[in-house]
């Protein structure tokens, strides 16, 4: 049935870094649009892109590229998502689907929402994949598979529109879910935001002890440091987005810290042994649930597939 769907006339691209060029590989690959167009703020990154050939018209001006596209994603950095609004809200086509896939939702909406002319159907969105890399060169086309793609939608989120972007992300390879922003934001303070935190702080510490963390690096430090080596403006932008949700979650995991601390201050070796025992089954439920494999890296270096066809 999903391969049966009709592409989209016109998709824009606004934003073509890690998520922008994955999306353009899939949509080339799958057939999901008879033109992309691709715009981002950058001359620089712009050539790029019409070097990887990833789309069918390229520009700096987002009114040009989103004007007449039947679906337009914003994949930009989220505290830019307003500015960005701002800037293709009198070029979007009537009944055209706008969508972004910012790591944070309820400040993605705020900034959003009240740029959005009448009879535009906007749903925030969030593809919970990625990488630690950034730019049109990271991409690639198999991202999304198997990944969740969770929508936010607003109240009165018009059910078609909704079911159109769905199908669409499915043909990308993601499974769907739908969640208020509160609960999202919470949800991926922990599974996502807390770790990059914990990973700068972390990697920040060895390196302001000046020790031999580059030469001996082990691998539970390298595993840090492949978090920490992510792109620095979209983490701060995460951080100062979803404020609230991250230092509910830090305070969290500061009283379980200390209780750990204590637990090896004390050498309570049956707390240490029950806690390191349930958080093995965790991996292990994660495995089963088909969302990673047990070898490092799965789903974050691209299958090689050539770009230019
Ligand atoms: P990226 O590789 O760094 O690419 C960012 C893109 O946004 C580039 O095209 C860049 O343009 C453009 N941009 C940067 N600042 C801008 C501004 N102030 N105004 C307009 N355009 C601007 O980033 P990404 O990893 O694709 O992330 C994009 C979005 O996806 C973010 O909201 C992020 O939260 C979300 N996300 C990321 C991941 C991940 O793991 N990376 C996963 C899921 C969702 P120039 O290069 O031309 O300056």
């Amino acid at each position: 049935m999903l391969k049966s769907i009709s592409p989209f006339e016109k998709i824009a691209l606004v934003g073509i870094g890690l998520i922008g060029s994955s999306l353009a590989r899939v949509i080339r690959r799958e057939g999901l649009a008879r033109h992309v167009a691709i715009s981002t703020r950058s001359q620089t990154t712009l050539a790029r892109a019409r070097e990887l050939g990833l789309g069918s018209s390229y520009t700096t001006d987002v009114k040009e590229a989103v004007r007449d596209a039947d679906l337009v994603i914003v994949s930009v950095p989220v505290g830019s998502s307003g500015e960005v609004a701002a800037e293709i809200a009198p070029a979007l086509k009537p009944g055209a689907i706008l969508t972004d896939v910012g790591s944070t939702k309820a400040s993605v909406i705020a900034q959003m929402q009240p740029h959005v002319p009448a009879g535009v159907h906007f749903i925030p969105g969030h593809p919970l994949a990625g990488t630690e890399k950034s730019g049109p060169d990271a991409g690639f086309a198999d991202l999304f598979e198997n990944r969740w793609c969770i929508f936010t939608p607003l109240p009165g989120t018009d059910p078609a529109a909704l079911e159109k972007l769905s199908e669409f992300w499915r043909r990308c390879g993601s499974n769907i879910d739908t969640m208020d922003p509160q609960h999202h934001d919470m949800t991926l303070a922990i599974v996502s935001h807390l770790p990059h935190i914990i990973a700068y702080n972390i990697v920040g510490t060895a390196d302001d002890l000046q020790s031999e963390a580059i030469k001996y690096s082990a691998s539970g430090f390298r595993d840090f440091t492949r978090l920490a080596a992510s792109d620095p403006t979209m983490w701060r932008d995460v951080c100062l987005h979803n404020r609230d949700a991250i230092l509910e979650m830090l305070g969290r995991f500061s009283e379980d810290l200390a209780s750990l601390q204590r637990a090896i201050r004390w050498a309570d070796g049956e707390k240490l042994f029950d806690l390191f025992t349930r958080t093995r089954a965790v991996r292990r439920s994660i495995i089963e649930a088909g969302q990673e494999i047990d070898a490092p890296d799965f789903g974050r270096h691209a299958i090689e597939h050539p770009v230019k066809g």
